[in-house]
């Protein structure tokens, strides 16, 4: 069973139709990259994939089960964005538990929980210090880790890395590597930036406009581009 599937899903704005039908499947396990210049939809698809922005037709499948109608909470997703609103007046461990503490565990379960994804990421020593007391790269690491405390059936993320700097940026992208073979999660990862592509990506979706243009593994992409677009967004040479 594909963990995401998606069958000919529109949305339009107004009069302009941002993603003309959109079909897809994730794979469990899979680190799946939608990559395409900016404005071409790649935060509107995600975000209809999240149910934080309706979908004028078509189907979003999770886990093999129509979700268009659920909200946000019931469809077994955690999303990391690329602004981290971290609660300001809670500490490392407050933020990263908060959403188990909502749904009701224990105070055992969600330190467990919390622990584990702190070891994660390097964030043990940081618990108990408030958000304002991190650097940037920190803080979004504890976004990264406020997701990854929970055990969603998918993860999103749409472009975290892009407001930190190249050196941290670089080390973050290593971190969300290993993040994924350590979990095994199936993750559908947004973002403009080729390289973070190619280095992240099981499989690479390229995005033009609000259309797929090619799907396939980095080095395909890069070898046997479909089409001019690709090959340009890409890189290869020919
Ligand atoms: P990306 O994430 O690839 O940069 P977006 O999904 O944010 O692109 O946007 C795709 C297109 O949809 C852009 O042209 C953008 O201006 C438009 N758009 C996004 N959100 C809205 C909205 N709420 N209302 C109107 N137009 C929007
Ligand atoms: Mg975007």
């Amino acid at each position: 069973m594909h963990t995401l599937e998606l069958r000919n899903l529109r949305k339009t704005f107004g009069s302009v139709e941002v993603i003309p039908g959109a079909s897809l499947s994730v794979e469990p396990g899979e680190f799946c990259v939608f990559v395409g210049p900016s404005g071409c939809g790649k935060s509107t698809l995600l975000r209809m994939i999240a149910g934080l922005e309706p979908s004028d037709s078509g189907d979003i499948l999770i886990g093999g089960a129509r979700v268009n109608d659920l909200e946000p909470s019931k469809r077994e997703i955690a999303m990391v964005f690329q602004s981290y609103a971290l609660y300001p007046h809670l500490s490392v461990a407050g933020n990263m538990g908060l959403a188990l503490k909502q749904a009701g565990k224990s105070k055992a379960e969600v330190t467990a929980a919390v622990n584990r994804a702190a070891e994660m990421l390097a964030l043990g020593p940081l618990l108990e210090r408030r958000p304002a007391e991190l650097s940037g790269g920190q803080r979004q690491r504890v976004a990264i880790g406020r997701a990854i405390v929970r055990t969603p059936k998918l993860f999103l993320f749409d472009e975290p890395l892009s407001n930190l700097d190249a050196a941290l940026r670089g080390q973050t992208r290593l971190e969300l590597a290993k993040l994924h073979r350590e979990l095994g999660a199936t993750m559908v990862y947004v973002t403009h930036d080729q390289v973070e592509a190619m280095t992240l990506a099981d499989r690479i979706v390229v995005l033009n406009a609000g259309r797929i243009e090619q799907v396939g593994a980095p080095m395909e992409l890069y070898n046997r581009p479909a089409n001019r677009f690709v090959a340009g967004f890409i890189g290869s040479p020919k």
